[in-house]
């Protein structure tokens, strides 16, 4: 199986890079930042319970994180593998994700690490909050996700280079030039899917 985190702070294009890596390689796409908007949508209880984090720019518990996710796994029937977008986002929840994998004879193939300063991530949030209705993508709620990414998130880049998992990618450049260098990387892992 092939089992990517795609990483990066808010704005670095995990959920753009994403779709094309499914598109390629097949994956079961499991990005937490759509399925808790869904779930906001549809006023289910666990929507109702991560909304004024999610507003408000902070992380939703990892207990609830975590939970959602190993249910998702549990019941998923793709072969392939899984790309986790916008998971894990804390220490607690990189060790919950390692579990789960081991616990199905699996583990992480790579992850991806998309790099950008933080001017342009902050550019690329307010243009997607114009054109989209994101309650999130507002200058004070992006400022609050930055500073949540520095102090909680960023610290899983030690914790995967450390286990030899992390690849570096250069996040600006056009969309298909940042996908080509995370297919070279994909392409090197020889992970049979
Ligand atoms: P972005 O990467 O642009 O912040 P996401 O869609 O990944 O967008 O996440 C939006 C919000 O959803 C986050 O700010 C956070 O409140 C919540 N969220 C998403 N994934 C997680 C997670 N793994 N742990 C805790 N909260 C999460």
């Amino acid at each position: 199986m092939l089992n990517i985190v795609i990483f990066g702070a808010p704005g670095s294009g995990k959920g753009t890079q994403s779709e094309l890596i499914i598109e390629k390689y097949g994956l079961h796409h499991i990005s937490t930042g759509e399925i808790l908007r869904t779930e906001i949508e549809n006023r289910t209880k666990l929507g109702l319970m991560a909304e004024e984090y999610i507003c408000n720019g902070h992380l939703v518990p990892d207990r609830l994180i975590i939970d959602m996710l190993g249910e998702i796994i549990d019941k998923s029937t793709n072969k392939k593998g899984f790309i986790f977008d916008g998971f894990p986002r804390t220490i607690a929840q990189a060790q919950a994700l390692d579990t789960l994998l081991k616990s199905r004879n699996d583990s992480i193939s790579a992850v991806l690490y998309l790099s950008l300063e933080e001017q342009d991530l902050i550019h690329r949030l307010l243009k997607r909050g114009e054109e989209s209705s994101r309650s999130d993508d507002n200058m004070e709620t992006i400022q609050k996700r930055l500073a949540v990414y520095k102090e909680q998130t960023e610290p899983l880049k030690e914790y995967y280079l450390k286990k030899g998992e992390l690849f570096k990618i250069k996040g600006n450049g056009t969309i298909d030039e940042i996908f080509e260098n995370i297919a070279e990387v994909i392409d090197r892992l020889h992970v049979s899917i």
